[in-house]
């Protein structure tokens, strides 16, 4: 009977794994789990990812336990872990799923060939993208640059049909393990109660909350998903447990179909269809970062290399603390701290700001969104930061300047996402909320607030901000 080892990275599940699915077929499996530190050096500083990845791997590991089988966590180089147990098990056989970061895919390609070296039968599947990024290409056989030409050829392609959890067979014979606790993720503890109260990392909670989803919020994705002031906007939140690996965006995919098959209303179908195009953006993301690897930290319309950043480090650092004096801006920023996440919209509206008001280059919105986000993903981090600074191959123009207070004003009409995380602006009236510096001062110290002391003036002005990053960007076009 073979047996082989399934390394176990961004993808801690038992349904829709295929390295796992082909060994089970064949054989006895021996899971396991490698941290790297030196191989994870943007992972490694995301301290909120951190914590997703301590609780989901704690989890995944009392889900095998149940079932009898041993997870094997080792720290240290990936390929001498593999190595050295394929020698103390015996195993014939290793399988994983692949990793797409610039870093990850090379060593895996050194990994592969030296494992094979020794004799070993060494694969690695699709796991965690729609559609493998080398083989979707434009009629030349060129990488597509434009998302809607993607889409387009992807919507002609066959989403993989996910595959079952598994019957496992493990081994008899037990080995030492490291704890969880003993790879020392660096997060801080003081957030657990926090955090557990708003997301609930593995495999379990990523499937209750997709069905939940399912349910109820896809059916109003398409109208309702931009509406982050509401109780709870339509969009699943599941962009932690997508990005640890704790679900499969293949079965969501499927599943989606489903319910999109299952009705004759356009609007249940447009719903779907625009959920359906999102999970294929984080495709496309991921088709860049294999495409243009410099998609990380170089822009991609390579003439904004001159462009001429000249924000300050101290705006930088308010605009990282949440206090820009822009209502909407902080309201995300504090968010961002206080949860690892905020939703898309905000996401825009504070990048656009910071580089387009601020004139700071998006590789610090980038880093500090990397160190900061419970969902970090090299891969949508990037794009995301390119498109907002329109710097990317398929991204908003320049020119297009997010107003942060048109965009309060319309999607927080009554300033409840404000008030929840300003709250020294809580008593505003929503009439003025969204632009304190221009509240009659009876009606500011009515609600307490006191610009300039309990709440910062604009950090700039609106409209002096915008001609200024316009005139920016003409200058640059000038020198192009
Ligand atoms: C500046 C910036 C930085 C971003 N950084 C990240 C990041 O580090 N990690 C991350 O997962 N997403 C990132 N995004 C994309 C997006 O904001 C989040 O995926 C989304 O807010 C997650 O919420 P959700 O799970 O409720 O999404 P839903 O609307 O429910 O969508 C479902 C899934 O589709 C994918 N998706 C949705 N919108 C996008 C998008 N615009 N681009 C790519 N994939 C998308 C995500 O995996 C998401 O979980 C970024 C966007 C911007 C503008």
């Amino acid at each position: 009977m073979t047996t082989t080892i399934v390394w176990f990275r961004k993808d801690l599940r038992l349904h829709d794994h295929p390295a796992l699915f082909e060994a089970a077929s064949i054989g006895k499996v021996i899971p396991v789990f490698i941290w790297t530190p030196e191989d994870e050096k943007a992972y490694g500083e995301s301290e909120p990812s951190l914590w997703w990845l301590h609780h989901s791997l704690q989890a995944f590991q009392q889900r095998l336990d149940g079932m009898g089988i041993q997870l094997l966590i080792r720290k240290g180089n990936g390929l001498e872990i593999l190595a050295e147990l394929a020698r103390e098990f015996q195993a014939d056989a290793i399988y994983f799923n692949d990793r797409f970061e610039p870093e990850h895919r090379a060593k895996d390609v050194e990994t592969v060939e030296l494992l094979r070296l020794l004799g070993l039968d060494v694969q690695t599947f699709n796991g965690n993208l729609l559609f493998k990024p080398d083989s979707i290409k434009n009629s030349k056989g060129d990488p597509f640059k434009v998302f809607t030409a993607y889409w387009k050829k992807t919507l002609e392609e066959y989403v993989p049909v996910p595959l079952p959890a598994p019957d496992l067979q493990g081994i008899e014979e037990t080995t030492s393990t490291l704890s969880v606790e003993e790879l020392g993720f660096p997060f801080r503890k003081n957030w657990s109660d926090y955090f557990h109260s708003i997301w609930k990392p593995g495999e379990q909670g990523a499937i209750e909350k997709w069905e939940e989803f399912m349910e109820d919020a896809l059916l109003y994705y398409e109208t309702e998903r931009d509406l982050f002031a509401t109780e709870s906007p339509a969009v699943s939140m599941l962009s932690p447990a997508i990005a640890a690996g704790d679900i499969s965006v293949k079965s969501m995919w499927h599943s989606a179909k489903r319910v999109m098959d299952a009705s004759s209303l356009p609007a249940v179908q447009n719903s779907v269809m625009s959920f359906l195009r999102q999970l294929a953006w984080r495709d496309f993301a991921y088709y860049q970062l294999v495409w243009f690897p410099q998609i990380v930290n170089q822009p991609l319309l390579t003439y904004f290399s001159l462009f001429p950043w000249n924000g300050t480090a101290e705006h930088l650092e308010r605009w990282e603390q949440g206090k820009t004096g822009y209502p909407l801006v902080d309201a995300g920023m504090r968010e961002l701290k206080k949860t690892g996440a905020i939703h898309n919209r905000v996401r825009m509206v504070v990048a656009s700001f910071l580089v387009k008001h601020l004139l700071i280059p998006w590789t610090e919105g980038s880093d500090w969104f990397r160190k900061s986000l419970i969902d970090y993903d090299m891969a949508n981090n990037a794009m995301g930061w390119q498109w907002v600074a329109g710097t990317g191959i398929d991204a908003a123009p320049y020119f297009r300047i997010f107003n942060p207070i048109a965009q309060s004003q319309k999607f927080d009409p009554n300033g409840n996402y404000i008030r929840q995380w300003v709250p020294e602006l809580a008593d505003l009236p929503a009439s003025h909320i969204h632009k304190p510096w221009e509240t009659p001062p009876a009606l500011l110290r009515e609600a307490n607030v006191q610009l300039g002391l309990t709440y910062p003036r604009p950090i700039i002005d609106h409209s002096t901000a915008r001609k200024r990053a316009l005139q920016a960007y003409n200058e640059l076009r000038k020198k192009e």
